[in-house]
């Protein structure tokens, strides 16, 4: 049998899933023992974005970031660091940004998504964001940095100074809420200051938080929010910021550090791409079996960016990886494909130490339970693409936040 190429593009949840599943196929012997497995992606590490708001609340980056090297180490996998500019569909051939093309058999493109900042002036340049490990740990360093160049403000200029504006009450934003002034109130003692100059408000132009789940559990997320010290402005949008002050459609708010974690949208990459078709919510228009629909086959769009009932999740993200290498694998060994059956995804969202919310189906479970649960999913989640101990070393990485 002629040597089969699998391009792998975007080593993210789906990316590193579909990879480890053609490894281990290759490894065991159940594809050919020439099938080149590559994948090329802009970074050289995995970021496991649920445990970004851990580090930029001081946990150790650890926990949020994994080197391909070692998620792939004992396989036969071709990694390369390449930012992709380009897919000729036709030719199955990507183009990267270094000028080198990428021409293969099986192509899987998995870009994820990126943050939009609906063209608020300044935006970008002005907030932070924690949907990247660079972003997360210039987050931290930022609250570090504020208590040490305020610690002899002015009360007044403290307030500001010590006022933290999240804005988006979607799952990202609910969980950097909850705690984020439990590590700003470990700074703030580092270096003397008063914490109760510290404030934190929550920003979200619906009228609830986790405005996609049922009302009840907003509900109790907002009080949990409000127990926890969290401002909530609800119904109100960002419009404009200036270096002290966060302008909202009716009021000011006097505030120096805004995280933004309110748009997101598909990596606009496969807009610019041809035969990529968009559907109207902006994702991967894909057929039964994830693969574009453009007329070429086994070119496979999986995760947030396939236009599937419950993407937008990492859950989703992992199966449609498993989901495409299983059909990648059946087709080089001639069997026929399987049809995408979308898969129901749970929920757990920690809001500040020791308690979660999980929603899996008709159950709902609130607090420390919850949390607990949810520690188990991350340590999971890191054995499902680490040996043992450097699961368990990543899962247990400290840093010198509070809760990490
Ligand atoms: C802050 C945050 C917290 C989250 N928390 C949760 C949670 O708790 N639970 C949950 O279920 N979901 C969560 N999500 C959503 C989840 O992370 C996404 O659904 C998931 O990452 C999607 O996987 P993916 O494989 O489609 O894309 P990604 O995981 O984003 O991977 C995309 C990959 O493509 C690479 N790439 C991008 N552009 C290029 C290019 N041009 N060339 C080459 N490579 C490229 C990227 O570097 C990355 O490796 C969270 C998301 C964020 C941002």
């Amino acid at each position: 049998m002629s040597a089969k190429n699998i391009t792998i593009i975007g080593a993210g949840f789906t990316g590193i899933r579909a990879g480890l599943d053609l490894a281990r196929a290759k490894k065991y012997g159940l594809i050919p023992d020439n099938t080149v497995i590559r994948i090329v992606s802009k970074n050289d590490y995995f970021e496991y974005y649920p445990a970004m708001y851990r580090v930029a609340t001081g946990s150790s980056p650890l926990q949020a970031c994994v080197r391909l090297d070692e998620i792939f180490s004992g396989y036969d996998v071709e990694i390369i660091t390449d930012a992709i500019i380009d897919i000729d569909t036709p030719a199955r051939t990507a183009l990267g940004a270094s000028g080198s093309r990428y021409k293969c058999d099986y192509m899987i493109v998995a870009l994820g998504s990126q943050p939009t900042y609906y063209n608020i002036s300044e935006l970008e340049e002005l907030s932070f964001h924690f949907r990247s490990i660079h972003g997360a740990v210039e987050l931290r360093d930022r609250i570090q940095r504020i208590f040490l160049d305020h610690k002899d403000s002015s009360k007044e200029e403290q307030l500001i100074a010590f006022h933290f504006v999240i804005v988006g009450a979607g799952a990202s934003g609910v969980e950097l809420a909850g705690e984020i002034e439990l590590y700003a109130r470990s700074v703030a003692k580092t270096h003397a200051v008063d914490p109760s100059f510290i404030s934190i408000s929550l920003i979200e132009s619906n009228n609830r938080v986790l405005g996609t789940m049922p009302e009840k559990i907003s509900h109790r997320a907002e009080k949990r929010l409000r127990v926890l010290g969290v401002n909530l402005f609800l119904n109100r949008r960002l419009i404009k910021k200036e270096s002290w002050t966060v302008f909202l459609q009716d009021m000011k708010i006097g505030a120096q550090t805004v995280i933004w974690t309110a748009g997101n949208i598909v990596n606009t990459l496969y807009k610019d791409l041809e035969c990529f078709p968009l559907a109207e919510n902006g994702r991967v228009d894909v057929d039964e079996h994830l693969m574009t629909r453009c007329g070429d086959d086994n070119i496979f769009v999986g995760g947030d960016a396939a236009n599937t009932k419950y993407a937008g999740l990492a859950q989703t993200a992992i199966y449609d990886g498993k989901f495409i290498a299983r059909n990648i694998i059946r087709d080089i060994t001639d069997e026929s494909l399987i049809k995408y059956e979308p898969k129901k995804i749970g929920y757990d969202i920690p809001i500040g130490p020791g308690w979660a919310i999980l929603h899996i189906g008709k159950i709902t479970i609130y607090g420390r339970i919850a949390w607990w649960m949810r520690q188990l999913i991350d340590l999971k989640f890191y054995l499902s693409i680490l040996p043992l101990h450097k699961a368990i070393k990543r899962f247990l990485s400290k840093g010198d936040g509070p809760s990490s």
